[in-house]
Order: structure tokens, then C-alpha cells, then sequence
């Protein structure tokens, strides 16, 4: 498999198999706390990154294994409204199955006609908010040359009030970046005009792209679901029972998981049902051979596939 991963287990997601459209960390934005580490190729150029039909036969491929999948995720190593064909994906994966296809997206690309469009075929769209005015945002996300934050939220907007399937707005708050109270009440008011069912409110979880870049505290992550109305909830990170692909040995389940998710050794028990000494060996063989290195965060050590 090269552009399907998992299905893995997603606390908000259930059962989800991952698409990567894009691959090799290519994104708009080079967020200071991406858990991929610094964009390697940083680009606003849509194109057929990787080919639409190779994508619907893997997943074919998967969805022949019979597994219960609960969704089929578009997230992976980059942003995914990056590649072009991704409509055509979306409705390609909707003729094969009728498991719901979500989309992850840094919102940068939903000022696009052809972006909304393609977008409005998924069931779910999770697109991220995490800052309204342009210096705050420019710190978190470092947005290549020409950027228009203005110009990204009238996108979001747009599309909330067009679309009819499930849209999830998520936030992700850093210490020291974008959580002040001003910031959080202009998002507030922002977001009022946004039509979604959820606003998901997220902080650094696992190891970021920048080191200094932190968590924010439980109570400043309860004042802002406070803030952000009836609509907001604070998400944790992924925990579950496994839900890897049946037959793959430890070392695949393990890479299949890290390659989005960085992961301690007890998520990687829990989300590819190992136990600790079965999941400490595989890890340890991944890490001889140099697949997989080690980042410490928050007093905890995760498991991230190398080279992030
Ligand atoms: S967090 Fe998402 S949007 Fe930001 S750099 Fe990483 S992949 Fe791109």
C-alpha cells in the first residue's frame, strides 16, 4: 500500500482507513506544531500529486478484506485538497463503498471554486481554524509569501453554508501563540458565522515540528470550549482497541500508525492490539533498522517514523 494506511483507531473517527494524496509532507502552511515535522515541500499548487485510480484500487483492496471500517479519512502526510484529482477520489471511493468518506484540511485551498466542489462530495469535513488575525496565525502556521487569512476564512464560510454533509471545525491551541482571550473571543466571533455542527478544540499533543512550541493548560483548553459556545468540545488524542489490518505482522500495523500519528508505546499497544513486550520488540527492530526514531514530549517518548 502506498497511498492507504490503517484503518487505525480515531477517537472521533471510529475505524478509519487513511488516504495520503499528497505524500512526503507536502503542504501550505509549515505549522510550528505540525507532529510531521518542518514541510518539505510547501507549495499552493494543486496537482495530481499522486494518481486518483491508484487510490480507489487500494482501497478497493481493503474494503475486499471485509475489516469494518468506520470511515475512509483523507489526511496523511500533507494537506489533501492539494491534489487535484481529489473529487475524482472522493467519488471514485463512493462507487466502491458506502463507508463515509471524511477530509482533513488546513482550510487554506477553500477559497477555490474547484476546492468547494470537490469538498462537497464528503460526508465529513474537518477544516481547521486556528487563528483570525493574520500575525497570530502567520507565527502558528507560517503561510508562504502572499497569503490572505481574510481571504482563507471568507473560504470557510463560503463552503459552511453550501455544504450539507457533516463539517467539524477544529482548533488547535498553543501556548503562547494563540491563546490569548482576545484571540479566542475573535475566533468566537468568527466562527459564529461559520456553519458547522462541532468546533473541536485541540492542543500539542505529540511532539511538534518546533520544540518550544507547547500544550496549553486544562483550564485554558475548558475556557475556550466555554468561549466557543454550545458547538465546542475538547478533543484528547486517538486511543482504542486495535484496529489494524488482519494478518499484517507488528512492524506493518506499528509503521501504518506512526506514519500520521506519532505514538507512545502504550498507544501503540492499545490502537494495533499488542502487548507491551510484542509492541516493544517491533518497535525496537523498527528502530534498528532506522524506520522509526524516538522525540520525547511532555515527559513522554513517542514513536514517529524517521526523517520527520
Ligand atoms: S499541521 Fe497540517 S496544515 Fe500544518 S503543516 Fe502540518 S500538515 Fe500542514
Amino acid at each position: 500500500m502506498n497511498h492507504v494506511f490503517g484503518p487505525v483507531h480515531s477517537r472521533r473517527l471510529g475505524r478509519s482507513l487513511g488516504i495520503d494524496p499528497v505524500h512526503d509532507k507536502t503542504c501550505t502552511l509549515d505549522c510550528v506544531y505540525c507532529q510531521l515535522g518542518a514541510t518539505a515541500t510547501q507549495t499552493r499548487t494543486r496537482r495530481a500529486y499522486v494518481p486518483a485510480d491508484a487510490v480507489a484500487a487500494e482501497v478497493r483492496q481493503v474494503i475486499d478484506t471485509g475489516q469494518p471500517i468506520d470511515c475512509i479519512t483523507f489526511s496523511g502526510t500533507g494537506e489533501p485538497t492539494l491534489n487535484s484529482d481529489l473529487g475524482r477520489m472522493i467519488s471514485g471511493i463512493k462507487a466502491i463503498t458506502a463507508v463515509p468518506v471524511a477530509v482533513i484540511t488546513n482550510s487554506t485551498l477553500l477559497h477555490l471554486p474547484e476546492v468547494r466542489a470537490d469538498l462537497l462530495q464528503a460526508d465529513l469535513v474537518i477544516p481547521s481554524v486556528n487563528a483570525v488575525s493574520a500575525e497570530v496565525f502567520a507565527r502558528l502556521c507560517r503561510p508562504l509569501p502572499g497569503f490572505d487569512l481574510s481571504v482563507m476564512l471568507r473560504g470557510i464560510e463560503l463552503f459552511s453554508r453550501s455544504y450539507t454533509g457533516r463539517l467539524w471545525v477544529e482548533v488547535m491551541l498553543v501556548r503562547g501563540v494563540n491563546d490569548a482571550f482576545e484571540e479566542i473571543r475573535e475566533l468566537a466571533r468568527f466562527l459564529e458565522r461559520v456553519a458547522c455542527e462541532k468546533i473541536q478544540i485541540n492542543t500539542v499533543t505529540r511532539p511538534p515540528a518546533e520544540k518550544s512550541c507547547a500544550a496549553v493548560s486544562d483550564s485554558v483548553l475548558e475556557s475556550a470550549c466555554v468561549f466557543l459556545g454550545p458547538r465546542a468540545e475538547i478533543i484528547g488524542s486517538f486511543a482504542g482497541p486495535s484496529a489494524a489490518l488482519p494478518g499484517s505482522d507488528p512492524s506493518a500495523r506499528i509503521l501504518a500508525l506512526v506514519r500520521s500519528h506519532p505514538c507512545t508505546l502504550e498507544q501503540v499497544c492499545e490502537s494495533c492490539g499488542l502487548d507491551r513486550p510484542r509492541a516493544r520488540a517491533a518497535l525496537q527492530e523498527l528502530l534498528s533498522r532506522g524506520t522509526l526514531e524516538t522525540a520525547d514530549h511532555g515527559s513522554r517518548i513517542f514513536y514517529r517514523a524517521s526523517g520527520r
